[in-house]
């Protein structure tokens, strides 16, 4: 069963050593968490609903709960605290198209603001209903998860768009294929959000971002059903596909999708080096991105993300790595680079020879596959930390950008120390480290982890996070990046999107949504 307030399966802990809590107490303070809100309190919060009976819209209050957030911060800490401003007044679950149109018709009679819900692992407030006298109608596509068509000869797959990660790659292995996209809440999130959201998995350095990735499909707009037909290229003017790709639910509902899929790999393996600093590590990376070399995936720590990474993993081995590691001069700073080989046997091999070669040569060294694989066992697991950290007291938020290479370095430094000095400013300590995960040949995702204290106080600690989260977004922009590189706009940062944009571009993105829902019923509020 999914947790109702927090990440994941309720089955799944991540409990956190004593030298990890010990860590944790030294960087912020002593904590002091604070019960959270029952589930019998905030069910008995939902109030009455408004809309109409229909048999496809279920009213009940654990329906409208459970599709009321995802899992942004303040996602978290209106459910945790059981102050949820608003709720869905009903959440559908349709079984076909057909249903989606009748819904959409539905909605529109009764003049229903509509959210398209996939698996709700927004961290930006994208299904999140607006406070307003209208009623609300959430449409989950949790029923619609098959896969229609698989054309072996072009390798593309056609799937129903609320399949989730596992099931999709479920359903191509048992022809010998897969899709590759691995976002961090693979376990979850869906393939309809992904397109919605413009995602990207964690190897995109092999499989791409889901933007390459979609093919075509069907949207059901207000107005009318968009088809996209699958070309493998095309020069007949502005792809419409592409208007869909981030659209956050504002065109319409993706019903279909299909996806440009591949043979399973014949092999797999990931692999650490430890670089005695964080500009050997990245003069590193950027090399090996800009060879062709077949890597798949690549994440380099700071030094302080290595520190306490290894610190919380809680791994017994860890200890006598540390030992060994600053016996051969690989004591503080430290970075680690997971990377990641996916292909045939001889192209694993390739890569692991020449990226470490590459490693090697700007003074890193390679410590075998224990590292990578530690990663890779723990890629979907790490999420649920957060849920014991919650409850120990402490709340961890996660925000990213892209930047062009020159620029890179100098914001994987400044943006922690922004969140850093926010903290400072109400008197508190933050935890803040980036990494550097998604390479590409003109720049990097620079992606921040930050950790503080969390107060009693709901309000407080939105006003925190929030002069956190605002002090780390002016230096995203001051340095030239993207306001998100994989979470989307959503609410969260739609106050930063027109100095990206531009007045113009956000003129043409308003008109391309208003021309499929004219009423503006469409998940309003959301990126623009
Ligand atoms: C622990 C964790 C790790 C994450 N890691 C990553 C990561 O590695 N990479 C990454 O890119 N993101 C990541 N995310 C963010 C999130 O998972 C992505 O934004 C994801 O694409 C959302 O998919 P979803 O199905 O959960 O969509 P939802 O959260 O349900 O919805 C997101 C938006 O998409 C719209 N939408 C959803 N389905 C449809 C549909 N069928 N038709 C039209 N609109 C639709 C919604 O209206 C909403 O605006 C992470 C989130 C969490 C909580």
């Amino acid at each position: 069963m999914k947790r109702w307030n927090g990440w994941g399966n309720v089955k799944t802990g991540y409990p956190l050593p004593a030298p990890g809590m010990n860590y944790l107490v030294d960087c912020l303070g002593a904590l002091d968490p604070q019960p959270d809100a029952s589930l019998e309190d905030v069910l008995r919060s939902v109030p009455g609903s408004h809309l109409p009976d229909h048999p496809l819209v279920d009213i009940s209050p654990e329906a409208r709960l459970t599709h009321a957030r995802g899992q942004s911060t303040p996602d978290w800490v209106a459910l945790r605290s059981g102050r949820v401003p608003a709720f869905p007044d009903g959440v559908a679950f349709p079984t076909s198209d057909q249903e989606v149109t009748e819904l959409l018709a539905y909605a529109k009679k009764t003049r229903a603001r509509v959210i398209p819900y996939g698996g709700g692992t927004s961290v930006v407030g994208h299904i999140n209903p607006p406070q307003s006298d209208l009623p609300v109608l959430t449409i989950s596509l949790e029923k619609m998860t098959h896969l229609l068509d698989l054309d072996e000869v072009g390798w593309t797959a056609l799937f129903e768009a609320g399949v989730a990660g596992p099931g999709l790659e479920a359903q191509l292995a048992q022809h010998g294929y897969t899709l590759g996209h691995y976002p961090q809440s693979h376990e979850y999130s869906t393939l309809g959000g992904w397109i919605a959201t413009r995602s990207s998995g964690q190897q995109s350095f092999h499989y791409g971002r889901i933007e390459p990735l979609f093919a075509g499909g069907r949207i059901e707009t207000p107005v009318g059903t968009l088809t996209l037909p699958h070309f493998p290229a095309s020069a007949a003017g502005p792809d419409v596909g592409e208007m869909v790709l981030g659209s956050e639910g504002r065109m319409g509902i993706i019903t279909q999708a299909r996806v440009r899929v591949r043979r399973l790999p014949e092999a797999e393996a990931f692999y650490g080096v430890f670089f005695p600093s964080w500009e050997q590590g990245s003069t590193a990376v950027r090399v090996i991105a800009q060879s062709d070399l077949p890597v798949s995936m690549l994440r380099l720590s700071s030094p302080l993300e290595t520190e306490t990474t290894l610190l919380l993993s809680g791994k017994s081995w860890i200890p006598i790595a540390d030992r060994g590691l600053r016996l051969v001069g690989f004591g503080d700073p430290r970075c680690l680079l997971v990377f990641g080989a996916t292909g045939t046997a001889a192209q694993v091999r390739r890569v692991r020879r020449e990226a470490a070669a590459i490693c090697g040569r700007h003074g890193g060294l390679f410590v075998g596959t224990v590292v990578g694989h530690t990663w890779q066992k723990s890629r979907f697991l790490s999420p649920y930390l957060r849920n014991t950290l919650w409850e120990a007291g402490v709340n961890v938020d996660t925000l990213e950008t892209a930047l062009p290479w020159p620029q890179v370095l100098a914001a994987a430094r400044a943006i922690p120390q922004a969140i850093v000095e926010a903290a400072a400013q109400s008197g508190e300590r933050a935890l803040a480290f980036a990494h550097l995960s998604h390479l590409y040949r003109d720049g990097a995702s620079v992606y921040t982890t930050y950790l503080f204290r969390r107060p009693a106080d709901p309000d407080q600690l939105l006003e925190r996070w929030q002069a956190m989260k605002h002090a780390a977004s002016l230096v995203i922009q001051a340095h030239g990046g993207t306001i998100t590189h994989q979470h989307g706009v959503g609410t969260d940062h739609a106050p930063y999107l027109a100095f990206e944009k531009g007045p113009l571009g956000l003129d043409a993105i308003r008109a391309v949504c208003k021309t499929f829902d004219p009423d503006g019923m469409m998940n309003p509020g959301k990126l623009f």
